[in-house]
């Protein structure tokens, strides 16, 4: 249950293995958090994830079925990738060749290329060695895995750098440049963690974008969800909207069907792509929950303003970002304070310059997001209030015009309104945030193991949030079911 990218991707694969599945989806239409909004004035935003990589993910379910990929769905690689303006003023491109992003490095922040280059490299050489043990299996199957000693040793081997924080890492990269490492640390964001917390593993997160490449969909990301659900379809997946599951049925440890408002059914199996704090506390009550799991800290979550802008900024990509003045305080503002930094780092996306039926002639569609606490009750619309002045600013500021008045269109979506729209337990964008060691260990497993017959996906359990996660998620659950 769920049509978010996690439960479309593995109705497709059990599909394509002959199982007859239904996905009950509580929405009116397919995406979940990869869904799509339009603004009066002709403006197409895509709604969640603007960032694709690991593109190859998607293909393999084309292939799978015995589809030519580019019949369905198409992409191209990014470059440049992202425009970053720091608050000192500085402007840096990064080209998608790396060794023209170290160059540019070089010219404009004055770090020796190489330094850039060894750094990558040491990137690429983490992803290698761990991307197949925590991406691509189940971590649950083999319980000695998860022994007090065997994590202890684990925790020790200093290729995972699970003893020191991504910031030590980049900061002993490069401490000769505070924006490097400010860029660098960025990278804990995408899985929605503080760069200041979690382990140095994640320093493998930059060898996605730049060693192995960030990609446009070609319409925008939500071709990637309208794509997959086409194949589904086609593959005689039936899709039931504005049915949320309310209840999974079980007897004698093994799951029997699942109660909607509108009937009962009966299923062999029932795989859930709603986020795993909820599957328990709403629709399985009376069943034991893994409190520990459970309770594990949120990542973050973001807050949102969809603008449509009457005006073409020459300097703007596709990805933008727009650094604060201090990081520390930004992470510690969210992550400790629960609340949203006075002086926050601003990310705009805008794909109008790729697809331009997102905005009208002249116009940009901009996507603009703060990373922010996921919601425990904050005075959010206060919050926004105070957010949307301090953007404009710092937009403003970097671009050298005045925003506000070129803004035509709005629309805001905060953790309460993601949590209210895609039932993510306080509206955290990729389930548990991986700011400790051992949060890869603690994230729900894929499978129940305590009924029968019940799978999960998606972002809030192993291996993670992320389109290309929560594609893997879909893997391992289909190699789990016989
Ligand atoms: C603002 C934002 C920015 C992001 N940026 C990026 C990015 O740049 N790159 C990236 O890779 N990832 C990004 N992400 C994360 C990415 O979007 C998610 O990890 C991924 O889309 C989650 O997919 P999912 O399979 O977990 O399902 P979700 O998208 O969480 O969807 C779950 C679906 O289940 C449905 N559902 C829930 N409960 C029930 C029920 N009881 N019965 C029936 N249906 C139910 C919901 O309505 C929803 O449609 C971002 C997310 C957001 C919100």
């Amino acid at each position: 249950m769920g049509a978010g990218i996690g439960g479309i991707a593995t109705a497709v694969r059990l599909a394509v293995r002959g199982h007859h599945v239904t996905v009950f989806e509580a929405q009116e239409s397919f995406g979940g958090k990869m869904h799509q909004l339009e603004l009066p004035g002709g403006y197409r935003f895509d709604g969640g994830p603007s960032l694709f990589t690991l593109p190859h993910l998607v293909d393999e379910l084309f292939e799978l079925a015995g589809r030519n990929p580019q019949d369905y769905f198409r992409y191209q690689r990014l470059d440049p990738i992202t425009q970053y303006f720091f608050a000192d003023g500085t402007r840096l491109t990064a080209w998608a060749d790396e060794e023209k992003f170290a160059a540019e490095v070089e010219t404009k922040l004055h770090v020796p290329a190489a330094d850039v280059l060894a750094f990558l490299q040491r990137s690429r050489q983490a992803y290698s060695a761990t991307a197949d043990t925590f991406l691509q299996k189940s971590l649950h199957k083999a319980s000695t895995y998860l022994s007090p000693d065997v994590l202890k040793a684990v925790a020790a081997t200093p290729q995972l750098g699970l003893l020191e924080t991504m910031h030590q890492r980049h900061q002993a990269a490069f401490p000769g440049d505070a924006r490097l490492v400010q860029l660098f640390d960025r990278f804990a964001t995408y899985n929605g963690s503080d760069p200041y917390q979690a382990p140095a593993t994640l320093s493998m997160i930059p060898h996605l974008e730049h060693g192995l490449g960030a990609f446009y969909p070609e319409g925008g990301i939500y071709a990637i969800a309208q794509s997959l659900v086409r194949l589904a379809e086609e593959l005689g997946v039936e899709f039931r909207y504005q049915e949320p599951v309310l209840e999974i049925l079980t007897a004698a440890g093994q799951v029997t069907g699942v109660r909607t408002a509108q009937d009962v059914y009966d299923f062999g199996l029932v795989i859930s792509n709603m986020d795993v704090v909820p599957t328990y506390r709403k629709l399985l009550p009376t069943q034991p929950a893994p409190e520990r799991t459970l309770s594990q800290p949120r990542s973050s979550s973001a807050l949102i303003f969809y603008w449509g802008v009457a005006h073409r900024f020459s300097e703007l990509g596709v990805h933008n970002i727009f650094f604060s003045q201090d990081y520390k305080q930004e992470f510690e503002a969210i992550f400790q304070q629960k609340t949203i930094s006075s002086d926050p780092t601003v990310y705009v996306n805008i794909t109008s310059g790729h697809t331009p039926n997102d905005a009208p002639a002249g116009h940009e569609n901009w996507f603009v997001m703060v990373n922010v606490p996921h919601d425990q009750g904050q005075d959010w619309p206060a919050l926004i209030n105070q957010t949307r002045a301090a953007v404009l600013a710092r937009v403003s500021k970097a671009l050298g015009q005045d925003v506000a008045p070129l803004i035509r269109a709005e629309h805001v979506w905060d953790p309460p309104g993601i949590a209210a729209r895609t039932s993510s337990f306080g509206g955290a964008l990729y389930g548990s945030s991986s700011n400790n060691m051992l949060a890869a260990f603690l994230r729900h497993p894929n499978f129940s193991r305590k009924l029968e017959g019940l799978y999960f996906c998606g972002g809030s359990v192993h291996p993670g949030g992320g389109i290309p996660l929560c594609l893997l998620s879909a893997r391992i659950v289909s190699g789990l079911i016989n």
